[in-house]
């Protein structure tokens, strides 16, 4: 069994403690973290391991990004910057996303894996998978790129999305039915596989294109599988105008209608959340998938985090999309999450450093179900750690390490990745992909989508 003792350098364990520990090992072995600790406690018990020398670095649990769109990533700069969620979506998105093939799908998500994982993310959520993108191609990618994710199969049978003039092209309208029985093989085959890896979840399509027949069907199902939902909820305020016009209720009441409000419920955006709905979601263990770039780039709104922290709601952080973000990095995206609070609220000791970094470990891992063995650094979890090098001139000096991550640091500061305490990005290389052919291949098919949407299409036009 490999053993390797990760040394020196800051360790960042985000166990509840919020301490910081100067001159700290990790001693991992197989899969597991044995043991975490100043130097001289750790070293005793390390005898035959592998050093990994982490000088002027921090180590810390792997990011989680709780909303991901895999299929998304080679829309990047594609999707004109300057419009607000609906033509975004009618006008652009869905017209790209609805010639994919299964081909330009897995280039896709392998182009968004690779992009995570050398950023330090080492578990994802998948917001939902078409059928058209073939969840097997993905799944195997998954599976090779040895990240950690769940991929939640669309479930919909309604062709709208919060108005009535708002309707998807029909070539990404998917039939009840068959989104369940595909949701059922996708379960069999992959739920629990790349050595418990991937997790198969529900991914729901937004008000407007479920019916209250297929919601209902959607809880008893996650019921009877023991397993999660996630889904887009109070993104934009037509959303509120649709719970209002077709339930009667603001986002609580109409999750709670539905029976989807709990654990292993995880809501991207809920920009548009009320004190009672904040309260509905603490009680519950209901997450919010806090996405603040995708929020600001579609001039969607601010969500109120500081406040749902406050009243005790599990609040992760999610990357959203290509077109969205544009990038796929959470320690970018935690700085984007302090500081909107800070903005929003006109006062800067509304959240901290520690918080945001808690969001997108501790918190992420809870959402996924999974914070007995993920989202910190402590012994027996699974070994998803990240090392970040101090040693650029954007996070000199080295001062406070939590300080320098979340404000100073990207993703181009992490230096390696390991998962299941196995190293998938070691000394800023990609270990389990090939990073140039990824890279080729979404050109390539980024190429080829545009010649499916309209040959004529000049990208140097549509910003
Ligand atoms: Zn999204």
């Amino acid at each position: 069994m490999s053993r390797y003792l990760l040394k020196g350098g800051f360790v960042v364990p985000v166990d509840g403690s919020r301490r910081i520990i100067r001159d700290g090992c990790v001693l991992v072995e197989g899969d597991r973290i044995e043991m975490v600790g100043p130097r001289e406690e750790v070293m005793p018990h390390a005898k035959g391991a592998e050093v990994v020398d982490a000088e002027k670095c921090l180590i810390m649990p792997g990011l989680i990004d709780t909303h991901v769109h895999l299929a998304q990533a080679l829309l990047r700069g594609v999707v004109p910057d300057n419009l607000t969620l609906i033509p975004w979506l009618r006008d652009w998105v869905w017209r790209f996303l609805g010639v994919y093939d299964h081909m330009d799908a897995k280039a896709s998500a392998a182009l968004c894996i690779l992009e995570m994982l050398k950023t330090g993310t080492t578990s994802f959520i998948e917001i939902h998978l078409h059928s058209r993108y073939g969840f097997d191609g993905i799944a195997e990618v998954v599976k090779q790129s040895g990240i950690r994710g769940v991929l939640s199969k669309t479930i919909m049978d309604m062709k709208g999305y919060a108005t009535e003039e708002n309707l998807m092209p029909p070539s990404m309208i998917e039939d009840g039915e068959a989104c369940i029985r595909e949701f059922k093989q996708m379960y069999q085959r992959w739920n629990g596989q790349a050595d418990g890896r991937i997790d198969v979840w529900l991914g729901l399509r937004s008000a407007g294109a479920v019916s209250d027949k297929l919601f209902y069907e959607a809880a008893e199902i996650a019921k009877e599988y023991d397993t999660g939902i996630t889904n887009h909820v109070a993104e934009v305020r037509e959303d509120l105008e649709y719970y209002r016009r077709a339930y009667g209720t603001g986002v609580a009441g109409y999750l709670e209608k539905f029976n989807m409000l709990g654990e292993r419920r995880v809501y991207a955006h809920c920009v548009w959340l009320n004190e009672e709905d904040m309260k509905k979601f603490a009680e519950t263990g209901t997450t919010v998938s806090h996405c603040p770039s995708s929020n600001m780039k579609l001039g969607s709104g601010i969500a109120p985090v500081s406040d749902m922290l406050k009243h005790g709601v599990n609040v992760a952080l999610g990357c959203d999309g290509g077109p969205s973000n544009d990038s796929y990095d959470m320690i970018r995206e935690m700085k984007m999450a302090a500081c909107l609070q800070k903005v929003r609220t006109l006062d800067p000791s509304v959240i901290s450093a520690w918080d945001v970094l808690t969001m997108a470990t501790r918190n992420g891992a809870r959402a996924m179900g999974k914070l007995n063995m993920l989202g910190s650094l402590e012994p027996g979890k699974k070994a998803d750690i990240v090392i970040i090098s101090l040693t650029r001139p954007s996070v000199t000096p080295i001062s406070n390490p939590v300080s320098l991550l979340v404000y100073a640091a990207s993703g181009a500061d992490v230096r390696d990745v390991m998962i299941d305490g196995k190293f998938v990005v070691k000394d800023k290389k990609i270990l389990t992909m090939d990073e140039e052919e990824v890279i080729r291949q979404a050109n390539k098919h980024l190429e080829r989508i545009v010649s499916k949407v309209d040959p004529s299409l000049d990208l140097l036009k549509t910003m």
